[in-house]
């Protein structure tokens, strides 16, 4: 991909990071905000915007009048908490700086697990669709109440990643406080700002260090992450600066602002996108050595033969990881039969199957055409 074919994506998710909506105090960034609903305003005229948003917590934290003791993280229950006081106040910000130009918004607060459960990824989509058709700004973030530790996206880098991802989108904007992946921090003399990443290799981790500053959540790993996983899906991820003026719009005609990360040329789509970026498995397959070299190598669905167990409890349609034992997942894919049911006919060849259930859907426990092989495989 070029960077002039930026000009053809339709669909866009742009993410805005609290530290483009608040100063050094953490004090609302009213101009900045204006401006940027004006330059997504235009934006709007020729594509469909969805608009990821950050600043909560800070936006509560205002509220609230809660000063953070430098170098101190609050913890989830406070965070959790000022999410809640500053979700109303950052809804409304963008809310009258979207009004200036026209254009009404709607708030969508999703969770890890809605966008991991295929029947309430499908819902989501289908209220973007139509929030879009009507020609509504959907404005995104997480549902941070409900979202404790174990289950939420946690930052909004990946949570822009899996709303392109439902909403079919070709790239992702990401606005932060830098102007893009620097080859070192950027504070260091001679730092240079890359402008294209085509592949994250262990060096463009390396470059993209910990996490940012002070306010920010994720800092530049969760966007190297995001963007990992929307180039395996075939969409793009642009990291440029919230705070130059036009850098969107430049994005889009193709001129060099910011870092690109093009899509990868072999794409998944569809179910497998959603597979791979979203779905955390409900329960594990484990299978054998000779199951894995089957589905790695050879492009092959899990038959019975190769599961040597199942792990957690899941239905027919749920995600599962598939793994050998005691090693991360190597694939994921949609269970063709329910955990119980693996379990019974684990080991077995599938002139078997019928016999140990009393019925045989599938000859298949994930097919093929519902698994995809996760990072590094
Ligand atoms: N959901 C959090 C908030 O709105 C932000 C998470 C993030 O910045 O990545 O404050």
């Amino acid at each position: 991909m070029h960077r002039r074919d930026l000009a053809r994506v339709d669909r866009l998710v742009v993410k805005v990071g609290t530290g483009t909506l608040t100063d050094e105090q953490g004090r609302f960034d009213r101009l900045n905000c204006e401006r940027l609903a004006a330059e997504l305003a235009a934006v709007r005229r020729s594509r469909e915007v969805v608009l990821v948003t950050s600043a909560a917590i800070a936006f509560g934290a205002a509220k609230v009048g809660l000063a953070r003791t430098a170098g101190k993280p609050w913890d989830i229950a406070t965070k959790q908490a000022l999410a809640a006081a500053g979700q109303p106040e950052l809804m409304a910000a963008w809310g009258r700086a979207f009004a200036a130009h026209g254009v009404q918004v709607a708030q969508v607060l999703l969770t890890a697990e809605d966008l991991a459960s295929r029947k309430r990824f499908l819902n989501a989509r289908r209220t973007f669709a139509r929030l879009l058709e009507l020609g509504v700004l959907p404005v995104v973030n997480e549902n941070d109440t409900v979202a404790v530790e174990e289950i939420k996206v946690g930052d909004n880098d990946s949570l822009a990643g899996l709303v392109a991802t439902c909403v079919g989108a070709g790239l992702v904007a990401m606005l932060t406080d830098v102007e893009g992946l620097y080859d070192r921090n950027p504070a260091e003399p001679g730092a240079r700002l890359l402008d294209e990443v085509p592949r994250i290799t262990a060096e463009v981790e390396r470059m993209a260090g910990g996490a940012g500053s002070e306010r920010s959540t994720g800092g530049m790993i969760t966007k190297i992450r995001a963007a990992r996983k929307l180039m395996a899906q075939g969409a793009a991820t642009a990291l440029l600066s919230g705070r130059r003026p036009q850098a969107l719009a430049a994005l889009l005609t193709g001129e060099p602002v910011g870092t690109l990360f093009p899509p990868d040329e072999e794409r998944l789509k569809g179910r497998k996108g959603w597979l791979a970026s979203a779905a955390k498995g409900k329960g594990t397959i484990l299978v054998d050595a000779g199951a894995r070299r089957a589905l790695t190598e050879q492009g092959r669905s899990l038959l019975p033969s190769g599961v040597k167990g199942v792990q957690g409890h899941f239905g027919v349609g749920d995600p599962v990881d598939i793994a050998v034992e005691a090693r991360r997942p190597f694939a994921r894919g949609l269970a063709g039969y329910g955990a119980d049911d693996v379990r019974r006919i684990a080991g077995l060849k599938t002139s078997e199957i019928e016999r140990a259930l009393g019925y045989k859907d599938l000859d298949e426990v994930v097919h093929r055409n519902d698994m995809v092989l996760l990072d590094g495989e």
